[in-house]
């Protein structure tokens, strides 16, 4: 094995064998009550469009969708990335990116599930149909909709560019959220990370984060099953197809078509109970 790039410090003479105790999944995903998919995917495919939101290139948009119901992001026009924050009706519970990684993997597809942040941990929504699921690891080590990216924001552009860019889809989820009804500040401040849609990215052998061309294409499509009452809020991604950068105008962006799918619930669902801990942390009194 070859030593890290950026390492100094000598190996001890017991390397090898410290190296070599075994990885254990930190999260056992399989102890994970089923989502019952085939119910989803029949309610799924049953529902009807009710109503449709076209995101423009470096937007974002909002829409409501009631628990027991779909939405679906399509690719319309051309290869475009979307960043998706999710929320519960009164606001309260936010989509947990790092939650859903260690619970589901880097990337997720069909039958996994969007956490929602602490007190809650819940499922706020899962992933019914992905036309994407065929792409699967590539050689670059890359895969699709993924939970290891945060969203391209003006502040880490600012601080490796310079600059003042508005458009990136941390502003753009901002400006969806004051549409809403927040001031600006406290719509900034409930923008959370995101599920990459279509989005292809990986590590790579030195562990940097690294994004390839979107393999979307118009048709293409990722359809959800909404847990509980929900705000879904989707940028189009100012980087595209994300191929080459982002935090600019510079490459072609194209919108994303995002709906509410109106339907009967899957059979013998129900709504997730929020999760079950006492909160006490070990104080009897608070
Ligand atoms: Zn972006």
């Amino acid at each position: 094995m070859t030593e890290p790039a950026r390492s100094r410090t000598p190996p001890p003479p017991d390397a090898a064998l410290r190296r070599a105790a075994p990885a254990v999944p930190v999260y056992t995903a399989g102890t994970l009550a089923s989502p019952g998919i085939a119910a989803y995917r029949a309610a799924i495919a049953a529902a009807k469009p009710a109503e449709a939101v076209a995101v423009p290139p470096r937007e974002a948009r909002a829409l409501r969708v009631p628990a027991g119901q779909g939405f679906r992001i399509t690719c319309i026009e051309g290869p475009q990335v979307g960043d998706l924050n999710l929320f519960s009706t009164d606001w309260s519970e936010q989509f947990w990116s790092g939650k859903t990684r260690a619970l589901h993997g880097t990337h997720l597809s069909t039958g996994d599930r969007l956490w929602s942040s602490l007190p809650t941990l819940r499922p706020m929504a899962t992933i019914v149909e992905d036309s994407l699921d065929w792409y699967g690891f590539d050689e670059d080590g890359c895969s699709v909709h993924d939970v290891i990216g945060t969203r391209c924001d003006p502040y880490t552009a600012n601080l490796l560019s310079g600059g003042q860019y508005h458009h990136c889809c941390h502003s753009n989820l901002t400006r969806a959220i004051m549409a809403e009804g927040f001031h600006r500040d406290m719509a900034e401040g409930l923008v959370h990370d995101v599920l990459n849609v279509f989005m292809a990215t990986g590590f790579d052998a030195e562990g940097r984060y690294v994004m390839k061309a979107s393999p979307v294409r118009p048709g293409d499509h990722i359809a959800f099953l909404a847990e509980i009452d929900l705000v879904a809020v989707l940028s189009t991604c100012p980087g595209g197809d994300c191929g080459q950068g982002h935090s600019s105008d510079a490459a072609a962006c194209h919108p994303l078509l995002l709906e509410r799918l109106k339907g009967a619930a899957p059979a013998g669902w129900a709504p997730p109970p929020r999760n079950g801990y006492d909160r006490s942390h070990g104080q009897m009194t608070s």
